[in-house]
């Protein structure tokens, strides 16, 4: 048995967003399915940038271009750009073309990159994903916290029976916490903190 992720609610919400000042997320399941957004996602990871949060999309599709994926992000809604405010990381670009299958998630490389390149401190990032053997192991091997959101690959099914085995490579796959969609938590954010 292990503990299940933690439900963000409006008690917890507080010390969460005061737990992190970088967020990575995962783009498919977490922020939209092909081209539908997943709710406001958007709105919800703009409004972490306008709280001062850093945020890195980061993915290992190698099929399209990371310029391809700026132009997306911008056409539905979310800020990013090449230079890092809200900066778009793909593992293909992040190590050597021939290594990426096996350099993208959940391998550490991607993150010693962007961490090296960005000081970061991997106790106060947020790695945000909908596939627990990709994302949330990611994270994890990283020293990240995590967040899954169940609006992607991930069910509660699957939650509850990793939860429930005795297998400690089961265990790796829950996250810290949980949400049923990025925009879950967007009620509780500071609505004075109106994006520019
Ligand atoms: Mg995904």
């Amino acid at each position: 048995m292990a503990p299940l992720p933690a439900l963000i609610t409006r008690e917890n919400f507080k010390s969460f967003l005061e737990s992190f000042d970088t967020v990575l997320t995962d783009c498919d399941g977490v922020l939209w399915h092909e081209d539908r957004l997943i709710g406001q996602a958007h709105v919800t990871l703009n409004t972490l940038q306008a709280l001062g949060k850093k945020v890195f999309f980061v993915t290992n599709n190698s099929i399209k271009s990371r310029d391809d994926y700026i132009e997306k992000c911008g056409r539905l809604g979310f800020k990013a750009t090449k230079v890092c405010t809200g900066c778009v990381v793909r593992c293909v670009e992040t190590v050597a073309e021939r290594l990426a299958t096996v350099m993208g998630k959940p391998s550490t490389k991607m993150f010693s990159v962007i961490q090296e390149k960005n000081s970061l401190d991997p106790k106060r990032t947020l790695m945000i994903g909908d596939r627990c053997n990709t994302d949330i192991l990611f994270g994890k091997n990283c020293g990240l916290q995590t967040l899954v959101v169940l609006s992607g690959v991930t069910t509660q099914a699957d939650l509850e029976k990793w939860a429930a085995s005795d297998d400690p490579e089961q265990h790796a796959l829950l996250a810290d916490y949980c949400l049923t969609q990025l925009d879950d938590h967007l009620a509780f954010l500071d609505p004075k903190q109106e994006q520019k």
